[in-house]
């Protein structure tokens, strides 16, 4: 649909709270703005707007008699961007946290996920994982499937259906894995092109295909060279793990005893400013400077990281050395599908951090906001698109509504004068309510008119 042939009748405009990041503020609260969307696309912002509709409404040409209220207690915000979930591991969310990642790998994770073989399975467990996440508020999502290239597809249809914006892994193991859940070098490349051209076909408008290698215990080097060309070529986005636990780490070494870890990628050509690697708990100084140089981007999981046991990323210090940082839930490493979930458990783990350190400076609630928004669209390379409502990206937001029926928390707006921070600060805190599926989720998009909630 070109821009030029839409009618008055397509834009969508609200008036009311808006709350956003920004690169200058972490937190930027609008308490009486207008937001105009032409088609899918965010045409205007303005704060304050007192009774000037009429003139922005002569200006850009909508029906000032359309104008979406909001109504006290609610407000806009960004959808929320998961960095990094693995769609399969969702049949098992909230179990296995008996044994750390190496261990868990092999007991939970490898049989799991070699059941995705039958595609009705995957079919059923993949549209309860997207339906989930989609509950929680995640708007944009970055999934790793299996090694079954079929029930990529079937995933990402899926997602399609369901109106979210998302990047789709199809897994690839060709070493140190079980007999059962292995592939063969030319195998997994080849079923990855096959992948990746059914992608291609498809042509969704806001799903596709990401690289996928599992990381480098189960890659060989043919195996990340190959997978490297085929990014290249197909122009695609990259994603893996490092520097999760220190038994990997360990692991690692011994496979690669003249590199650190992250050479190891840049070496193999998996390092990229469209590069997501999960965790770099462990990165050194050197390392976390080849990120930056090469633009990768990290999805920090902190429910993961606690809940494998497997130690604690210093935000803080990536965020000073200008490293792009998103959020990402893990599942089911993490055993919470909610991105809120990981604004907060992303502030916890940075205080912990705090507890032994002179002058630290633990990530504040609307620093951990930004991450789950603007920081993880810069990490999907998506930061043109999503991540804020500034002028010009994707309208692509969640509509908050605190007084919503059976809403897990209560404002106390009359007695008490609870200003707008301190709604929002509510909203960081209340996520251990929000698993319980009673907190009410509308997320809307202008363009298609797509509704989960
Ligand atoms: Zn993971």
């Amino acid at each position: 649909m070109s821009n030029n042939n839409l009618e008055a009748s397509e834009w969508t405009v609200f008036r009311g709270t808006v709350i956003h990041s920004t690169h200058e503020e972490a937190v930027v609260p609008l308490k009486d703005a207008i937001l105009g969307v032409r088609g899918s696309q965010i045409k205007f912002l303005s704060e304050s707007v007192g009774g000037n509709i009429d003139d922005l409404a002569k200006e850009y040409g909508f029906n000032p008699k359309d104008v979406k209220h909001l109504k006290d207690g609610q407000f806009l915000i960004p959808g929320f961007i998961d960095t990094h979930i693995h769609a399969p591991q969702y049949v098992f969310t909230g179990t296995g946290y008996d044994l750390p990642l190496m261990e868990w790998l092999d007991k939970y994770t490898f049989p799991t996920e070699s059941k995705f073989s039958d595609i009705k399975f995957a079919d059923r467990a993949y549209s309860k994982a997207v339906k989930r996440t989609i509950k929680h508020g995640t708007t944009t999502a970055c999934y790793f499937a299996t090694l079954h290239a079929k029930a990529a597809v079937k995933l990402a249809e899926i997602i399609d259906k369901a109106g979210q914006r998302a990047f789709v892994g199809k897994v690839n193991m060709d070493q140190n894995s079980p007999k059962f859940y292995v592939e063969k070098t030319e195998n997994s490349l080849s079923e990855t092109k096959w992948f990746i051209e059914q992608m291609n076909e498809r042509q969704y408008s806001r799903v596709s295909a990401v690289i996928t290698p599992r990381f480098v215990p189960t890659c060989t080097v043919g195996l990340m060279d190959g997978l490297s060309d085929l990014a290249k070529t197909h122009n695609l986005p990259i994603q893996s793990h490092l520097c999760e636990s220190k038994n990997e780490v360990s692991f690692v070494k011994k496979l690669h005893p003249e590199t650190s870890y992250t050479d190891v990628y840049n070496d193999h050509g998996l390092l990229s400013e469209r590069t997501i690697m999960a965790h770099c708990v462990y990165c050194d100084d050197k390392e976390i400077e080849l990120l930056k140089e090469t633009g990768t981007g990290i999805a920090h999981c902190p429910n993961s990281n606690t809940f494998l046991a497997s130690g604690i990323l210093d935000v803080r210090k990536l965020l000073e050395r200008k490293v792009k940082v998103g959020l990402g839930t893990d599942v089911s490493g993490g055993y919470n599908p909610s991105i809120l979930d990981a604004i907060r458990q992303s502030v916890g783990v940075s205080k912990l951090l705090a507890v032994d350190r002179e002058n630290y400076s633990p990530i504040s609630y609307q620093e951990a906001f930004r991450l789950a928004t603007l920081g993880g669209s810069q990490v999907l390379g998506l930061e043109d698109k999503i991540g804020n409502f500034e002028v010009g990206k994707e309208f692509d937001a969640l509509l908050i509504d605190t007084k919503c029926a059976d809403s897990p928390f209560d404002t106390f707006n009359d007695e008490y004068a609870d200003d707008l921070m301190d709604i929002f600060r509510s909203l960081s805190s209340l996520v251990m309510t929000a698993t319980s599926g009673k907190f009410t989720w509308q997320v809307k998009r202008s363009s298609q008119g797509s509704n989960g909630s």
